[in-house]
């Protein structure tokens, strides 16, 4: 034969099967544990993404996403990307060449922000809080005193590389005040802490699927006002919003009310697990969302501190999703990540690293969504408690599963 397909390109004797991924449990900041529900709603026969049926299944998402939003937005759907795409989407489409724009940066995902403000041509103006703090409502003020020409505002509600929640509502309406339009980064925060998106009055958000929601990885459910789209459609150079794919005037023409035309193919399995998770969201409630995170993160604390082990963040401040716990001194440099990796072996079970400063100085535990279990709580108390002592702490057996117990029962007593 002249021509076959061969495996030669492979390393030779290498043979390569199906992938059957180990069973985790995802305490890390992201992915979260995905229900059964979502995981067979995308194992569905897959369909076009201008079947009528599709289309319907589509307008329901964009309904439970304004609930989740808390928002009467018209134009609320998922772009077709991780976080990142919400927080890119955002930025080129409202961010000219030459516009000054102040951004909020405590964190990994504010300085990305910052970077996304250069890549559309604007100019940041930076504000630097403390990695651990809240984004500081005065400084934001002064900010915009000084720079009377901003139009935009960007910040992260939950800064999940440090754990630290800062005040969406203020920082909005000291924005408005200056007649700037904000931007919010509510990736980790969505489902997970009261997030409100018309009462307060954010003009843009976006989040992700894979925190909170505990959907599949890869769809960013996004928001944005009417003030936003007058601002697109105003642009000077609205044929040369820099990015076609995120173009917001071009991807309508698919999501928008009424036309329904090919703008790219949509994921269409990973919509059908959007959908189911979103439904599984509304049948618990928002609120009983935001106090299933809150209750779990008080055990875990409960837990943790009867351990002698210290969070990052002070407790106004603190996220129950996403728990940035310090490294004891006593480790020496390097040797935290030997803990990540023994619970990894020994209890299928990932926890997050500190990134950038925060390197080697924290350990971050995510309870986001399915994640965000009493199971896990105290799974993970558990393992810490038996690894710690290898690591020279002194962790009594029992104490953080007892500490923890008693704030579960504690809350069923209020509930009887
Ligand atoms: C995870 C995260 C992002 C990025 O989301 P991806 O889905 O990883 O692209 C952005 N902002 C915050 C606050 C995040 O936690």
């Amino acid at each position: 034969m002249a021509t076959h397909a061969s495996s030669q390109v492979f390393a030779p004797g290498k043979v390569i099967g199906s992938f059957h991924p180990p069973k985790r449990i995802l305490m890390g900041p992201g992915p979260s544990e995905i229900h059964p529900r979502v995981l067979a709603a995308s194992s569905a026969p897959s369909m076009g993404y201008l079947d009528p049926v599709f289309v319907g299944m589509m307008d329901e998402i964009k309904q439970l996403i304004r609930y989740a939003y808390q928002t009467k937005n018209q134009l609320t759907f998922p772009l077709s990307g991780p976080g990142s795409v919400g927080m890119e989407s955002s930025f080129v489409n409202m961010v000219e060449p030459g516009d000054p724009v102040i951004v909020m940066r405590n964190g990994v995902f504010g300085g990305r922000m910052v970077e996304n403000v250069q890549r559309s041509g604007g100019h940041p103006i930076v504000i630097d809080d403390p990695w651990g703090s809240p984004c500081d409502p005065n400084k934001l003020r002064e900010a915009l005193q000084a720079n009377p020409s901003v139009r935009t505002v960007g910040f992260v509600h939950a800064e999940t590389s440090t754990g630290a929640a800062s005040d969406a509502k203020t920082l909005s309406g000291i924005a408005h005040e200056f007649g700037a339009l904000v931007i919010c980064d509510a990736v980790t925060s969505l489902a997970g802490v009261p997030l409100l998106v018309d009462a307060w009055g954010i003009d843009a958000v976006y989040s992700g699927s894979q925190k909170c929601l505990s959907c599949v990885p890869g769809l960013s459910p996004v928001s944005y006002s009417d003030a936003v789209i007058d601002r697109v459609k105003a642009r000077k150079d609205r044929a040369q919003v820099q990015s076609w794919f995120m173009d917001l005037n071009l991807v309508l023409d698919y999501w928008g009310e009424t036309a329904r035309t090919y703008h790219h193919t949509a994921p269409i399995n990973s919509l059908f697990a959007l959908h189911e998770s979103l439904v599984m969201l509304h049948e618990e409630g928002l609120e009983h969302s935001w106090a299933r995170h809150r209750l779990h993160h008080e055990a875990f604390k409960a837990g943790i501190e009867a351990m002698g082990l210290e969070f990052l963040v002070h407790p106004d401040f603190r996220l129950p999703q996403m728990n940035a716990v310090k490294v004891p001194e006593t480790f020496a440099p390097g040797v935290e990540a030997q803990l990540r990796k023994r619970l990894l072996a020994d209890y299928s079970m990932e926890i997050g690293a500190g990134l950038g400063p925060l390197a080697g100085k924290i350990w971050r535990f995510g309870l986001m969504g399915q994640s965000c279990s009493r199971a896990n709580v105290m799974s993970c108390l558990g393992a810490l408690t038996c690894e710690l002592p290898e690591f020279g702490m002194h962790v009594k057996m029992g104490d953080a599963e007892q500490a923890a117990l008693n704030v579960y029962n504690k809350a069923a007593q209020h509930q009887a």
